[in-house]
């Protein structure tokens, strides 16, 4: 068991051409579950790859507990990584799979691996599969077993690289479900990369979230998802994404306009609401960000209300999501029993409690 500590972490490729990861500053307390999340080719599997000693950073320094890791190499590390494709041994049984890391990193007995094996394959159930190949076994199966030989080594350390990216939805629920139970039965500090922000946001103590090899936010997945620090973290987070719209703040701070003028429309803030949250807003240009399920969708013309027009309803299962013609795109989150259709005209109303302003040049919250 460890605290990670990552420091200046920096990687470029093809001399300097590509920077996958960009000075990334992480602390990971000891027993922790971190998700880290971003769009592919934000750096996610560079970090991991560094942490396991199988990349090296172009500079920066990585810790685990309170050894300085950066220039050991990956068999000197006590971690175990889990990838998206298994990385099963084709010719071993499961049983050999799962007992080579542990002759490669451990001085036990054979009769001591043996015992370790079975014990974590029950833990696993894949006792039944032990003198398989993995050409014999399933996709969930083949997770199994890559989970099972990541833990039998009992590491410092877990990685995981997507692992869960090639089963189905089902199989994935429930292994997540079981990789959080076995984590915190080991309480193995651990890094579960995902493109999924709903599989980061569910497994994750924290959550940390990269863009274009830069971390963008880290915190516990409320917070994150409550207060997002800027536009790409506020959009990533949810689904479906929170609706933008640009504004423009009259000279008072105290309406908002959409900046397309055919919009007509106009939210008027409250007395003291630039005081109340602590930000001047100047006359200018913001991002309004409003999240489907804070928008109230009532009969067309109420006052500061968007006017829009029902493109799609779709239902899913107990809501359903109404698309409008704000903008590119606008979404609201509406009971599934509200009886509206495609080309119905409806007003779109929400609290300005839940409004989020962006500054419309660089994306960051406003307050
Ligand atoms: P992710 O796992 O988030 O999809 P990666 O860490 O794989 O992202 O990649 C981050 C960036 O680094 C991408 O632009 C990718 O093309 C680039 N990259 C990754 N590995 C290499 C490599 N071996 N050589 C050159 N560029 C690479
Ligand atoms: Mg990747």
């Amino acid at each position: 068991m460890a605290r990670v500590s990552v420091e200046s972490l920096r990687k470029e490729y093809d001399v300097g051409t590509v920077v996958a990861v960009d000075d990334l500053d992480l602390e990971i307390e000891d027993g922790e579950f971190v998700t880290v999340v971003g769009p592919s080719g934000c750096g996610k599997t560079t970090t991991l790859r560094m942490l396991a000693g199988l990349e090296r950073p172009t500079s920066g320094r990585i810790r685990i507990g309170e050894t300085d890791v950066t220039d050991v190499h990956a068999k000197n590390r006590d971690v175990a990584m889990v990838f998206q494709n298994y990385a099963l041994y084709p010719h071993k049984t499961v049983f050999e799979n799962m007992a080579f890391g542990l002759r490669m990193s451990t001085d036990l007995s054979a009769d001591e691996r043996e015992a370790r094996v079975v014990e974590t394959a029950e833990m696993m159930d894949i006792e039944e599969l032990l003198e398989d190949k993995p050409d014999e076994l399933s996709g969930g199966q083949k997770q199994r077993v890559a989970l099972g030989r990541a833990i039998v080594r009992e590491p410092d350390l877990f990685l995981f690289d997507e692992p869960l990216s090639n089963l189905d939805a089902k199989l994935r629920t429930s292994m997540r479900a079981e990789i959080q139970r076995i984590q915190d039965e080991l309480g193995i500090t651990a890094v579960y990369v995902t493109h999924d922000q709903h599989e980061a946001m569910t497994m994750g103590d924290r959550i940390v979230i990269l863009n274009d090899g830069t971390l963008q936010q880290q915190g516990k997945p409320t917070d994150v998802y409550e207060n997002p620090v800027n536009e790409f973290v506020a959009g990533f987070v949810g689904s479906p994404s929170m609706n933008f719209l640009d504004v423009a703040v009259d000279a008072t701070g105290g309406r908002l306009q959409l900046s397309d003028p055919a919009g007509g429309f106009q939210f008027e803030l409250s007395a003291g609401y630039a005081e109340r949250n602590d930000v001047s807003l100047e006359a200018d240009r913001y991002t309004l960000g409003i999240r489907p399920e804070n928008v109230s969708v009532t009969d067309a013309g109420s006052k500061n209300a968007i006017t829009a027009t029902i493109d799609v309803v779709e239902p899913v299962g107990s809501d359903s999501y109404l698309h409008l013609d704000v903008d590119d795109e606008f979404i609201a989150r509406v009971d599934a029993g509200v009886d509206l259709s495609p080309g119905d005209r409806v007003s779109l109303t929400f609290d300005e409690a839940d409004v989020h302003l962006f500054d419309h040049d660089t994306g960051r919250d406003v307050f």
